[in-house]
């Protein structure tokens, strides 16, 4: 039987600590908040999409950075597993758009109850309110962990699971960066994904609040198209958010410049568009151009397009000429954005970077460089799409580590 000490409650500490337990093992999970699982309360605007009802090659292609690594840890335990654990915690699913998998119930925390009850069922002991201030290591051997209030854990196994750096009031401040490198692992430099884009354009300001549903989106990278995407985004203060706007965040690199064209229309072509414009311009012929869009448009875009539209706004309408009301249609085929960057990591869905993936072993998630230390979850440099893959990983990632599998024992 081992001692081990979990650092870190959130999902993949949660998980990574039930299985160590249902092991025999002697498992203290330590968490520096008054509760287990504060981002998991607020994942999928706080009905938890815990994962996806994929296949699993898709659960691969959905992996953003090092998808090879996550190949035992997916094996190991899949999205299939991860449903199937809730299920014998009393937990019913319901699969959604994209084959989103959320708590029947639709509340996060019957995740957060599910998970509670696996660590009681096999007698985890919990520390909250309880910082880990540093780990100790011997001989290239984990052996403990300091609080911070001094007081000494011994250890034989620790497992690491502190999350990145995003939406820090959750807890995730990134401490286990500087614990991993302390004992000579390297971090890839943590930066915000699935994130929020800011825009100096003048409109923005203006649109603040906005959402848009049923639009596509389409990314270009000085002037190449990247990808493009169908589904919601909204204005905020700064720039763009929304579930289209963080998933192409992750095609982004840094210090590129890019612009996003949004389509309003994009169930109408052109043709098609030209022809509703001309039935409502009939419709509104005797109004001035600015008072013709009601029926197409959203209020607060309307001063905006008919700006960009070049088209006067008190011209009659009867006096729109072909060439304008075809500039009209370019416009809400093509809604221009430039993008200035990324928003603050802060506001990242979640870290990319982290511990570099390749000083553990993927097989068990032990680090190459000390043995009885073990990584789980967003703490390393792993990331995903949106769509409960991030949360997969971190059941994934967890589960392995749980294990407590050493290549050493194996040699
Ligand atoms: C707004 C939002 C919505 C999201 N929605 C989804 C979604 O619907 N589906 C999905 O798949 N993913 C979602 N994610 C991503 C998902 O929440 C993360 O990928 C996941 O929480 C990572 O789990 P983790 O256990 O690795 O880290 P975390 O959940 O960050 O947990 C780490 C824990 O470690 C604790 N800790 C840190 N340092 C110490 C220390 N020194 N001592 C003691 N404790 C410490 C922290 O307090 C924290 O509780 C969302 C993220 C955000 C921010």
């Amino acid at each position: 039987m081992n001692k081990v000490v979990v650092i870190g409650g959130g999902p993949a500490g949660m998980m990574a600590a039930g299985k160590a337990a249902s092991l025999g093992n002697e498992v203290v999970i330590i968490e520096k908040n008054e509760k287990l699982g504060k981002k998991l309360f607020i994942t999928g605007k706080g009905r938890c999409n815990f994962t996806n009802d994929c296949d699993i090659e898709e659960l691969f292609d959905n992996v953003i950075t090092n998808k090879k690594f996550l190949y035992s840890a997916f094996y190991s335990f899949s999205n299939m597993d991860t449903i199937a654990f809730f299920n014998q915690l009393g937990l019913k699913e319901k699969v959604e758009r994209g084959g989103r998998v959320f708590p029947a119930s639709d509340k996060s925390s019957d995740v957060i109850k599910a998970m509670e009850k696996y660590l009681a069922q096999n007698n985890v002991e919990i520390m909250l309110n309880t910082k880990v201030k540093d780990i100790i290591i011997s001989d290239k051997k984990a052996s403990g962990v300091i609080l911070q209030n001094n007081v000494e854990i011994k250890a034989d196994k620790i497992i690491l699971a502190t999350g990145g750096l995003t939406y820090p009031q959750t807890g995730s401040t990134g401490d286990g960066f500087d614990f991993a490198q302390k004992t000579g692992h390297k971090v890839k430099s943590p930066r915000g994904a699935l994130i929020p884009l800011v825009s100096d354009d003048g409109f923005i300001k203006e649109l603040q609040g906005l959402s848009l549903r049923n639009i596509k989106a389409t990314l270009f990278e000085s002037d190449k198209k990247k990808t493009e995407m169908f589904g919601e985004m909204i204005f905020t203060h700064f720039g763009l958010s929304g579930p289209v706007i963080l998933s192409m965040s992750s095609f982004m690199k840094e210090n590129k410049k890019y612009r996003i064209e949004i389509d309003l229309k994009p169930a109408l072509d052109m043709q098609t568009l030209d022809k509703r414009l001309q039935r409502d311009f009939d419709k509104y012929s005797n109004k001035q151009f600015k008072n013709s869009l009601d029926d197409l448009l959203p209020q607060r875009l309307i001063p905006i397009v008919v700006e960009m539209s070049k088209i006067k706004e008190d011209k009659r309408v009867n006096q729109v000429s072909k060439e304008e009301r075809q500039k009209l249609a370019e416009v809400l085929k093509g809604f221009s954005v430039n993008i200035k960057s990324k928003a603050d990591i802060h506001l990242g869905i979640i870290t990319s970077g982290g511990v570099e993936a390749r000083e553990i072993d993927p097989s068990t998630m032990e680090s190459k460089k000390i043995s009885g230390l073990y990584f789980a979850g967003e703490i390393i440099d792993v990331d995903a799409m949106t769509g409960g893959f991030n949360l997969q990983i971190a059941f994934s990632t967890g589960y392995l580590a749980g294990l407590l599998e050493s290549r050493g024992d194996k040699n």
